[in-house]
């Protein structure tokens, strides 16, 4: 048997970032950028207001206050989107809306709060205004480039854009950017057993939900499924749709079953005709045997051969195919993110393998709490569905107590 990290890092050395296309802002959500993104210009673009309120000399109204207001008078009013017509001078102010520009001679903004136009109900339209509040020069006024310059580079190759970039990057007027390509992942069910999602399910058969739980796990992971259904457990069935997924022009093939002790040697039979296929013993449970090569197609495409256990599958999945998904998009985090818990119940571990118990965390007391989804059998499919997260227990580890604080990994983006 090979530990879990001898497997992945053998794994993760077929895998390189694929090459960059340029695609519509909105694609690049959850991608990496190939390329530095420079600012043509400055954000805000020009000096304006933070606040509604009157645009105003500071040194007019330094010393105001509540007992000595300070009379301006009002030359007018500009809105986001236009441009003041007169500049503003000693003795006067113009009526300034958030987001417009601040007009000459203007060096700082009063909010109406703490002018009499905000003291008062209702008064609007009136030629002068009393300033009720000093403030200090520039306050309220957000300044041309405060948040980029011109030439700056804003995000360096390799970022992942999130939502935050996306923003930015709009504002600069980047409708396209470069990424790193999506892998296109090959996903075939092999097994006598199996019928397709809208078939009857007839004695001995039972439906191939491997097929779509490793489809959406591609999804999530940012890849694009190449779902090719089924193949029988015979030799020209099997190579038929190997060569349909290797036409489709796929970057990793993943099938599920046929690689355990007990099976019909068919799918290694064929794995190893159509390439280079070895066939571990990972310590870990659920997910023990594994398959993992090289296919031959136009391009040599990694293979990775999952069990055909349901939740076997899945948790593999995640282990090495996430990983090697992600590195493909040009990521080089794979961990999901953390929380430490709290156990609930004792967890035994007798496998000495690395032992990967599905859980549900949820919050109490200010803290988080763990539990198992409860039986944790390789073929209890809800056990996944349930969880929402995994705790990770050591092959050295026979036994978690309960009470004991664990680390969990998260599924999800929420609780
Ligand atoms: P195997 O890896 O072929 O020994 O299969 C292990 C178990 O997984 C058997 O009970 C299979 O019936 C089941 N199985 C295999 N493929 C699938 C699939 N695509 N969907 C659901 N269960 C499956
Ligand atoms: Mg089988």
């Amino acid at each position: 048997m090979i530990s879990v990290e001898e497997a992945l890092a053998h794994v993760l050395t077929h895998f390189h970032p694929l090459e960059p296309e340029r695609v519509p802002l909105l694609d690049s959500l959850d991608r990496v950028l190939t390329e530095d993104i420079v600012s043509d210009m400055n954000v805000p673009p020009f000096n304006n207001s933070a606040m509604d309120g009157y645009a105003v000399i500071a040194a007019d109204i330094m010393h105001a206050s509540d007992e000595n207001p300070v009379t301006l008078r009002v030359i007018g009013e500009v809105a986001a989107g236009y441009i003041a017509i007169s500049p503003v001078e000693r003795g006067s102010t113009i009526r300034i809306m958030t987001g417009a520009p601040l007009p000459l001679g203007a060096d700082t903004v009063v909010r109406f709060e703490d002018t009499s136009e905000g003291r008062e109900s209702g008064a609007t339209g009136r030629k002068c205004v009393e300033i009720m509040k000093g403030i200090r020069r520039g306050d309220n006024v957000r300044m041309a480039g405060e948040d980029i310059r011109v030439d700056e580079v804003v995000f360096v190759k390799g970022t992942v854009v999130r939502e935050g970039e996306i923003g930015v990057m709009a504002s600069l007027g980047k409708k396209y950017v470069s990424v790193h390509r999506r892998p296109r992942v090959a996903i075939l069910a092999t097994g006598d057993e199996l019928v397709e999602i809208d078939e009857p399910v007839t004695p001995g058969k039972i439906r191939n939900s491997n097929g779509y739980s490793n489809a959406a796990a591609v999804l999530k992971a940012g890849g694009v499924p190449v779902q090719l259904g089924i193949a029988r457990d015979n030799i020209g069935d099997l190579t038929a749709k190997i060569h349909e997924g290797l036409d489709a022009d796929v970057d990793l093939f993943i099938t599920s079953a046929g690689v355990s002790v007990g099976d019909y040697d068919i799918v290694k039979d064929v794995l190893n005709a159509e390439g280079e296929v070895r066939f571990w013993q990972v310590r870990m449970k659920p997910g023990k045997p594994l398959a993992f090569g090289v296919l031959r197609g136009k391009k040599q495409v990694p293979l990775l051969g999952l069990p055909g256990n349901p939740v076997s599958a899945m948790i593999s999945f995640d282990v090495f195919a996430r990983p090697a998904i992600l590195k493909m998009l040009g990521r080089t985090e794979f961990a999901r993110p953390t929380v430490r818990a709290v156990l609930q119940g004792d967890v035994k571990n007798n496998s000495q393998r690395r032992n990967i118990i599905r859980v549900v965390v949820e919050k109490r007391d200010g803290g988080f709490i763990a539990r198992s989804t409860g039986a944790q059998g390789s073929g209890i499919l809800t056990s996944i569905a349930r969880a929402n997260g995994f705790l990770i227990v050591p092959e050295d580890v026979s036994l978690v107590r309960a009470g004991e604080t664990v680390e969990v990994q998260m599924l999800h983006s929420e609780l």
